[in-house]
């Protein structure tokens, strides 16, 4: 099962991409965590985006296909990924659809977490003052947001129309987005298995 998880910055994709990971053993994705790590071991990709992922703009979006190519061929046999910061461009949506397309795979939903701006606010204040990220500071995380709105929002129609967009409510704790995505993935789970299944295994049972 392969799964978008979708929404503007500190919407809490990363902690409940997290959760699955530990519940039903999808792979995180997350292209934030690959650039910061790439940073952090000072390669020669780490010093290209660190000024602008500092300044609150998108990197290329060849980096970022890339580097998401690279982990589903190097997690091969997986059960499933859940893509976490990405894609962030319809460029990058098309390019995911192809990736996956190629590898005899899809997408199979897309979860968006809405969450107002202004809790988004309140809670980068929050993390800026516990985890010092540099991208979170106020000017920083304006641009995110406003990039977020521009850049990426403009998904949303893209997979709407696609039929895989799905809302969930992501101001509520943590714990009940959790149990609201869990909803929604077991009933996309139980209808790809009603479209898959044959009609005599639906009635007598595998
Ligand atoms: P995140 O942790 O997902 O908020 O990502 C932190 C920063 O990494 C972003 O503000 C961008 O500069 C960069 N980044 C992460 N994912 C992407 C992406 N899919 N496309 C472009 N830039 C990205």
């Amino acid at each position: 099962m392969n799964i978008v998880m979708f929404g503007p910055p500190a919407a809490g994709k990363g902690t409940q991409a997290k959760r699955l990971t530990a519940e039903r053993g999808l792979i995180q994705l997350s292209t934030g965590d690959m650039l910061r790590a790439a940073r952090t071991s000072g390669s020669e990709l780490g010093k290209k985006v660190a000024g602008i992922m500092d300044r609150g703009d998108l990197v290329s979006d060849e980096i970022v296909i890339a580097l998401i190519e690279e982990q589903l061929d190097a997690n091969k046999g997986a059960p499933g990924f859940i893509f976490d910061g990405f894609p962030r461009t319809v460029e990058q949506a098309k390019a995911l659809d192809a990736s996956l397309q190629a590898r005899g795979q899809e997408l199979d939903g897309v979860v968006r977490l809405c969450v107002d701006d202004n809790v988004l606010l309140g809670r980068i204040e929050k993390r800026f003052k516990e985890e010092g990220r540099k991208d979170d500071n106020p000017e920083s995380f304006k641009i995110r947001l406003a990039n977020y709105h521009k850049q990426t929002a403009p998904l949303l129609p893209y997979y709407a129309a696609q039929g895989k967009l799905t809302e969930v409510d992501g101001l509520a704790e943590i714990d009940t987005v959790a149990a609201s995505i869990a909803k929604v993935l077991d009933m996309q789970m139980a209808g790809e298995e009603k479209a898959t299944k044959p009609w005599w295994k639906r009635i007598f049972g595998s």
